[in-house]
């Protein structure tokens, strides 16, 4: 019989350390430089940064995310999902624990579909921790829909030639190369007409804008966000930078955004924890009007909301972590990915948006991270696709089932299906009618 909802004693001990690691060692770092972004090659942070992550590797925590053969320890998802609950806590630990996104997604499609070379070049110095990659696919003009890009490369000899704008490409100006999607194949559908390349940051023609930044950061005076609008103005690439076959950028999205999905909402469920943990000690310190706040019937009520609606999140991710390492596939389990990617979105919304209320107007300074969290909302609602279309994704796949096998309420043949059934307990009804 399957359905075992307890840790194993020796990995509880690993997410015990993690624990204890994270709240003392990394979630400073949070208070010191909530708003920095982490450059590889900046000494000055990194001298503090890389004995952390040594203490990481010393654990064999690094990189959880990957199998043995790419340097990770292979604890499969459902651990990783345990791990990432309290990684998600700070906004420093996944950089510290080397999974943080883009990167994890960026490298496991380099270990998927790269050639030696390149995983050589790329990915053991990305998996190192010693350099930071970024991923280019969005387009002013287009998000969601491929259809829309406009990016494109021809060939040209020995040599690729890459021309357009993309837009919120995350990290550019702190990575070292660049994951470009572009046309390759105007002539036939951007499922099949559409290549990756990898491209170095610093190549001629990588012209990053400027950087934007989210709502809510500072504007202007110097500020600037992270996520970079690049003009890719006749950007000359050799023929070997294609990432996996030509016109297999699609699939390849797939593979990565997939793993990108799952485990942002791993993370996202540390999150929700605590926003929740936040709002009961809220609850039991603010005196007001004759008592606590946790004595107040509406505030007991949005704990008792939020704790439920983080279990069913956390249970529901724990399940397809667990699916995931079950079918090692993820296109087999794109329904309930996309299903969770809703929910993400959704339950962060309502557990962060109570715990500020209970805060009063501490709730919305920038003293506490709730801010913060409640500016991810809107995020996760978009990154890695909008909500809108995943659950076009759940209601296709689900409504799939319906139309292989249909006639689970009988809405055709109505009054001959009664019959059949009338006629089926036929012996039933007549001993309940002779019992009346
Ligand atoms: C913080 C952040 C970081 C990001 N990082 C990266 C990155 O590193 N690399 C990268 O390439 N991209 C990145 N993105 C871009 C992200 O992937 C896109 O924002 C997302 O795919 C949506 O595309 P769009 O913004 O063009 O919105 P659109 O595609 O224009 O969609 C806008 C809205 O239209 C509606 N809509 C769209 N399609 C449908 C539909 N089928 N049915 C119903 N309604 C629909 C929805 O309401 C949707 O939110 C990032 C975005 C954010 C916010």
């Amino acid at each position: 019989m399957g359905w075992e909802f307890s840790t194993d004693p020796e990995f509880q001990a690993k997410l015990d350390w993690v624990d204890a690691f994270v709240r003392e060692e990394v979630e400073p770092l949070d208070l010191l430089w909530g708003d920095r972004t982490f450059h590889p090659l900046d000494d000055k942070l990194r001298k503090i940064v890389d004995p952390l992550k040594q203490r990481v590797r010393d654990e064999k925590l690094w990189a959880c995310h990957l199998g043995p053969e790419l340097g990770g320890e292979g604890y499969g998802q459902v651990r990783l999902s345990l791990m990432n609950e309290i990684l998600g806590r700070s906004r420093w630990a996944p950089i510290i624990f080397g999974c943080q996104a883009p990167d994890t997604g960026n490298a496991e499609i380099i270990a998927h579909y790269g050639t030696d070379e390149q995983k050589e070049r790329y990915l053991r110095p990305l998996l190192d921790g010693e350099i930071f990659s970024s991923y280019s696919m969005t387009e002013p003009q287009g998000g969601s829909d491929p259809t829309r890009f406009e990016t494109r490369a021809r060939r040209d000899g020995d040599e690729w030639v890459i021309d357009g704008w993309k837009f919120f490409s995350s990290n550019a100006r702190t990575s070292s190369f660049l994951i470009v999607m572009a046309v390759t194949d105007p002539d036939v559908s951007a499922y099949q007409g559409m290549s990756m390349f990898l491209v170095p940051t610093d190549t001629p023609g990588v012209d990053i804008v400027r950087n934007i930044g989210l709502m809510g950061e500072h504007f202007g005076d110097g500020h600037e966000g992270m996520h970079a609008l690049i003009h890719y103005n006749e950007v000359r690439v050799p023929a070997q930078s294609l990432l996996g076959g030509e016109g297999q950028a699609f699939a390849i999205a797939q593979t990565r955004l997939g793993g990108g999905r799952i485990h942002h909402a791993m993370r996202t469920v540390g999150v929700c924890q605590k926003a929740l943990d936040m709002m009961c000690e809220r609850a039991l310190s603010r005196q007001t009007q004759g008592s606590i706040l946790a004595d107040k019937q509406s505030v007991q009520n949005y704990i008792a909301d939020s704790y439920a609606q983080l279990m069913q999140f956390r249970l529901f991710v724990l399940y397809v972590a667990w699916e995931i390492d079950q079918y090692q596939d993820y296109r087999k389990v794109r329904h309930d990915i996309a299903a969770v990617k809703v929910l993400t979105a959704q339950v962060l919304h309502d557990i962060v948006q109570r715990s500020i209320q209970v805060h009063g107007a501490l709730g919305v300074s920038n003293e506490l991270p709730l801010g913060g969290y409640w500016m991810m909302v809107p995020v996760m609602g978009l990154v890695d696709g909008p909500s809108e279309v995943h659950r076009v994704t759940v209601a296709r796949q689900i409504l799939k089932r319906y139309q292989a096998a249909p006639g689970a309420w009988p809405t055709e043949h109505l009054p001959e299906k009664l019959a059949a059934a009338r006629a089926k307990f036929a012996e039933h009804l007549e001993h309940e009618v002779a019992n009346q």
